[in-house]
């Protein structure tokens, strides 16, 4: 059993493709909170979402991984290995009526604070449907380390899904279950997903597991203002010298390391960083231009 007062902090990738420098910079700066807390840090592959995933990712990402010196604790998680956990959940849930089943449309359930319309909707079950956590007034309130203070009502985005139509889980429900099982207490993540994290903490509370503590960093975007994604077309740093790849990453994090480091091994680089990691410089920011490595 893992002891809980030491750090446990995770980068979780989707295998969706090779890793770009949007995805090395959560992943590197995930890295150095952990380290430089004495703390662990571990990798899960969110490989659920198995339409988007691209075969050989795993492998890419895990030699990418190794290449910057990027060595992670404990055995490599797959969320595909805790599927019958999550349906055992589920299935209390429905036990408790604290979800539902509900057959509208994607378009209802991702664009709007959806009304709950089928909360008390009967219908045949062997019609295409999704399960939806029923959500009440409450207003969450959390503390990110670099956002800052959050408050969100709970309501403004309506009941959520756990359990999408097309039988997959959903990943605010299975990132919740995957910290549990993996007994994560801080998580350093992309902005990008600081809206979730109201609806994590919400089923966090329903489930009576324990809330981490979240660093929300800022993601990386190109000249155009798009986050860096296999979308955009972003280039795998595995084209481009470990070294270079972290002395870039690290002048994005604002860590100003020393010229004289420029052509250091990974080695040297990360044991400075380490040393001098200061999250703080990029307090309130949202965003960074990929200005350093293109
Ligand atoms: N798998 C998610 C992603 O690649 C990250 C999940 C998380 O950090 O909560 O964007």
């Amino acid at each position: 059993m893992p002891d809980q007062h030491i750090y446990r902090g995770r980068f979780a990738p989707s295998p969706t493709g090779p890793l770009h420098l949007g995805s090395v910079f959560t992943a590197l700066a995930s890295y150095l909170q952990a380290r430089s807390c004495n703390g662990k840090w571990l990798l899960r592959i969110d490989d659920l979402d198995t339409p988007r995933n691209i075969k050989g990712s795993v492998d890419s990402i895990l030699r990418t991984l190794d290449n910057l010196g990027l060595y992670w604790d404990e055995s490599v998680a797959f969320q595909s290995q805790s599927i019958d956990y999550y349906h055992e959940i589920l299935d209390r849930l429905n036990k408790d009526k604290r979800i539902y089943p509900c057959r509208c449309s994607r378009k209802v359930q991702t664009t709007a604070r959806y009304t709950g319309f089928c909360r008390d909707n009967q219908f045949n079950l062997d019609i295409p449907h999704a399960y939806r956590v029923k959500t009440d007034g409450s207003v969450i309130s959390f503390i990110d380390e670099l956002q800052g203070s959050m408050i969100y009502p709970i309501d403004e985005q309506g009941d959520f899904v756990l359990k999408r139509k097309d039988q997959i889980i959903a990943y605010q429900f299975a990132v919740v279950v995957d910290d549990h099982l993996q007994m994560v207490n801080h998580v350093v993540r992309g902005y990008d997903l600081l809206d979730s994290t109201p609806r994590q903490l919400y089923l966090q509370k329903l489930l009576g597991f324990k809330t981490p503590v979240y660093m929300h960093v800022p993601v990386i975007i190109d000249d155009a203002g798009y986050k860096l994604s296999k979308q955009t077309k972003a280039l795998p740093v595995d084209l481009i010298k470990s070294n270079d790849v972290i002395f870039g990453v690290l002048l994005l994090l604002k860590q100003n390391p020393p010229n004289g480091l420029q052509r250091a091994t990974v080695t040297a680089l990360l044991d400075w960083a380490v040393a001098h990691w200061n999250p703080m410089a990029l307090k309130s920011c949202k965003a960074i231009n990929n200005e350093c490595l293109t």
